[in-house]
């Protein structure tokens, strides 16, 4: 039997890195390897690039060059917030929500040994947060609040403007992990009044291992509101100590590029891409985990009736896909869990995820194997 071409459906897990931000990544490799510290010709160039880019993402996020610290990615941005805003004080309340990231959960959990104290807000069935319930939770004595702008598992869209607005009247800070969100929303953190923001390369066409941290300049002008996790030299304005990766800072900068250029361009494809997948999939019993109207269009997270998960992506190994976050392995969603699903519901759950390069076609082609599959397991 024929193998079947390969259909990438995981951009939510990491998206394939564009032909350009490819070619800046070896270019920069080649010909920016001095030191951005070095105070020679090779160091200057390399500090001049490195600022460029800076000014260049500062402008797509309209924010100030200053307040773009660039880090190993999202999870090293999350980390960086939550316990870097934590250990400024001694003591506190922090409020983030079930649905979170590992990279926002475990940092959080793990400030309760150090005294913190955390509430961990749960979602509604189709992932959404009641803000009422978000008012009523904060305490004299929070003043922390995490909670991510679209989610990686389920693409629910939190409300942002909403969240800052709240945080604003109650001043508290606001940490936004935007990694999957700036994939598909165009925003400005001021306008929505978070305080520090998490994005990651690998979600917009750039390289792993590379992200930035936002910091707004009224924290950052408070030396003391935010201290470093890793100790060393002055780099990022002395928040991240290390030589920084100036190759990969120009590949993200290029990612950013490409993404200003084709934003709306992407989200009314991906929109029509969701359609043509659901449509596909009408053949056989299945539920939307999340709320349809209240996600982005390049996730769509599935279950499918009598069928696990498990069994659809070993028999269709050539349509990738994930159970859950990419992040979490094999684990049982733990998002899905606090949307209230059993484990069975779970079991049964698949996320789909287009991406810039995903075709109409293989969106298509990808719901009639998985249909095909259905209806031969439940003959
Ligand atoms: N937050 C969210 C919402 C994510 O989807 C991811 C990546 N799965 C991360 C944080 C971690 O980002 P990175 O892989 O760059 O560490």
């Amino acid at each position: 039997m024929a193998t079947k071409p390969t259909i990438y459906l995981d951009d939510a897990a990491s998206t394939p890195v564009a032909p350009q931000v490819l070619d800046t990544l070896t270019n920069a490799y080649r010909d920016l390897f001095g030191n951005p510290s070095s105070l020679h010709g090779a160091g200057v160039a390399a500090r001049g690039e490195l600022e460029r880019c800076r000014r260049g993402i500062a402008n797509y996020f309209e924010v100030s060059s200053r307040e773009i610290h660039f880090t190993s990615g999202g999870t090293e941005s999350n980390n960086l917030a939550i316990t870097g805003v934590a250990r400024s004080r001694r003591a506190g309340h922090i409020l983030t929500v079930a649905t979170e990231h590992a990279s926002v959960l475990y940092p959080i959990q793990s400030l309760v040994a150090e005294g913190f104290e955390v509430s961990v807000l749960p979602v509604q069935p189709d992932g959404t947060l009641d803000l009422q319930l978000l008012e009523k939770s904060i305490r004299p004595d929070t003043f922390l609040v995490s909670i991510m702008m679209v989610n990686n598992e389920t693409g629910v869209i939190h409300p942002i403007r909403e969240i800052g607005k709240i945080a604003r009247e109650k001043g508290l800070i606001f940490h936004c992990d935007a990694t999957q969100g700036i994939r598909t929303l165009r925003f400005k953190p001021k306008e929505l009044g978070i305080h520090l923001m998490s994005a990651s390369g690998h979600k917009i066409h750039g390289p792993k291992g590379v992200g930035l941290l936002y910091v707004d300049q009224t924290l950052a002008q408070n030396q003391r509101a935010l201290l470093p996790l890793q100790r060393g030299g002055p780099q990022e304005q002395g928040l991240r100590a290390g030589t920084e990766n100036v190759p990969a800072v120009c590949a993200l900068a290029e990612a950013f590029q490409l993404l200003n250029d084709s934003l709306e361009m992407d989200h009314a494809e991906a929109v029509e891409k969701r359609a043509a997948f659901i449509e596909g999939l009408s053949g056989i019993e299945c539920s939307m985990n999340a709320a349809f109207d209240k996600s982005v269009p390049s996730i769509v997270n599935v279950r499918i009736f009598g069928v696990e998960a498990i069994s659809v992506m070993r028999n269709l190994d050539h349509i990738h896909v994930s159970a859950g976050s990419a992040c979490s392995g094999a684990a049982p969603s733990h998002v899905l869990k606090a949307m209230g699903r059993t484990s069975k519901e779970i079991s049964q759950s698949i996320r789909f995820s287009f991406g810039r390069g995903t075709s109409r076609n293989e969106v298509r082609q990808a719901a009639a194997d998985i249909v095909e599959f259905v209806k031969n397991v439940s003959k």
